[in-house]
């Protein structure tokens, strides 16, 4: 059970002197996807209120508990709502990562919008977007005179030109194959929530290796330099 957050909760009704909430933008707990469920209430007990909702995506059914049903400073009724099954929490952004010099705010700002509908349950779109970020990371590694080549080409070109191990190589085209399935309409293969993990599951492990751990590494030895030579 999780309980719902009231931004979340965009129409309540009016029963008497109890507000019931009506209306609920939330992610699903069997689709992932962010759907709004309206809830009709049929019990008034004054303690612990139940129904469910059927989700308008994938049809299976959502239990709400309205409890701790307590009267407010306008004199009405009003309770902690609460959800089940629960959905996955939000996919975060990979720790540590930031603007810099190397990580351009404008490849910050395509990442952040690839876990963003991750979060929404847009499975196409998410793809699209992690390979669109693969596309700017892998142009900001290449000379001018290379970037206009198609991604492919950029990516085999890459290992020339930074120093890359083969599996990160093998991720990076992995996650442009996923994109053109996001990018082009296909009726049999349709990329869905397990692909779309998988994209940004490997942007993450990318931007790790090429971003964050260096800069760790570089800090590290910084740290060591400074450690009192004990030795002496
Ligand atoms: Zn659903």
């Amino acid at each position: 059970m999780q309980l719902i957050d009231k931004k979340q909760i965009v129409k309540h009704e009016k029963c008497g002197d109890t507000m019931l909430p009506k209306s609920i933008d939330k992610k699903c707990g069997h689709c992932a996807r962010i759907v709004n469920f309206n809830l009709d209430w049929y019990s008034d007990s004054t303690e612990v209120m139940f129904t469910t909702s059927r989700c308008s995506g994938c049809g299976e059914i959502s239990r709400f508990y309205l409890v701790e049903i307590k009267e407010n400073e306008d004199g009405m009724y009003t309770g902690d709502l609460y959800i089940s099954p629960v959905a996955f929490e939000d996919r975060k952004m990979i720790e540590g990562i930031e603007i810099t010099k190397e990580f351009s705010e404008s490849m910050f700002r395509a990442y952040k919008s690839a876990v963003n509908v991750y979060n929404l349950g847009e499975w196409s779109a998410t793809v699209v977007l992690c390979r669109r970020l693969l596309e700017g990371i892998t142009k900001s590694l290449l000379p001018e005179s290379e970037q206009g080549k198609p991604l492919y080409r950029q990516l085999e070109l890459l290992s020339s030109h930074v120093e890359l191990q083969k599996p990160i190589l093998t991720l990076a085209h992995a996650i442009r194959v996923g994109g053109n399935l996001g990018a082009h309409f296909d009726l049999e293969r349709e990329p869905d929530e397990s692909l779309s993990r998988f994209a940004v599951d490997l942007l993450d492990y990318i931007i790790e290796y090429l971003y964050i751990l260096p800069r760790r590494i570089e800090q590290l030895h910084t740290h060591i330099e400074e450690l009192p030579n004990k030795i002496n």
